[in-house]
């Protein structure tokens, strides 16, 4: 899906709009949803726009990327939340640890295990959601829905901070059931987090209780 080139303020702006309507209908306060501004493949040209017109949370979905792109716009910029969004590789923890405010891909033991340690080591505690393979796809990360308890104990036990699931739907699919399967497997076990929608489904999303919606091209642009 392409979107055309316009005002990023303005684009904000209407996306912030339609974040509020979709609440509105589901008589949910709009404070309760954090909108990630996807920024991933985008340079900082044009991200500092969206900074200018007032969005401070932004993710992307790979950590050389961000490591290459934030410290800049972060020294500029006070206030920025920078969350990781992709998957992450246990030899990269350390560094997502470092330079994320939050993961949203938390997926498997070895993972928590290394993020426990790295977390431990720089004496920084970052929330996690742990992603769920929400349509229990071959080739997609998130843990097994089956294998969610026994990952949310090991994350427990390695002081992890979770905050919720996160899924990425099939595509192709609509999506309504999964969001309303995530918002139900949340609940199961206690948490407030949700991060579910992106710039096709967001409001969807908002409407079976997302917490935090991650969005991208809707408001930088198809990615080349
Ligand atoms: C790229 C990405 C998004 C944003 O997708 P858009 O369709 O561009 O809004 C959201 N979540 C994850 C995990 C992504 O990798």
């Amino acid at each position: 899906m392409t979107y055309p080139a316009s005002d990023p303020a303005a684009l904000l702006s209407d996306i912030a709009d339609r974040i509020a309507r979709a609440a509105r209908i589901a008589g949910r306060k709009v404070e309760e949803i954090t909108l990630v501004a996807v920024s991933k493949t985008h340079p900082a040209e044009r991200i500092a726009p969206l900074i200018a017109a007032g969005q401070r949370v932004f993710g992307e979905n790979r950590v050389q990327e961000a490591a290459e792109k934030w410290p800049a716009l972060r020294a500029a910029h006070p206030g920025i939340e920078l969350h990781l969004v992709g998957q992450l590789q246990s030899n990269k923890a350390e560094d997502a640890v470092a330079l994320f405010d939050c993961i949203h891909s938390l997926d498997r033991p070895s993972l928590v295990s290394a993020l426990g340690k790295a977390m431990d080591k720089a004496g920084r505690q970052v929330p996690c959601f742990v992603q769920v393979n929400i349509g229990a796809e071959e080739q997609k990360g998130g843990c097994a829905i089956a294998d969610l308890p026994a990952l949310l104990a090991e994350a427990r036990a390695a002081q992890i901070p979770v905050i919720g699931l996160m899924c990425v739907p099939p595509l192709g699919i609509e999506p309504a059931p999964f969001f309303a399967l995530t918002d139900k497997l949340a609940a199961d076990h206690g948490l407030a987090g949700r991060s579910m929608g992106m710039s096709d489904d967001f409001e969807t999303a908002i409407m079976l209780g997302a917490t935090h919606i991650r969005v991208g091209s809707a408001l930088f642009g198809a990615r080349g």
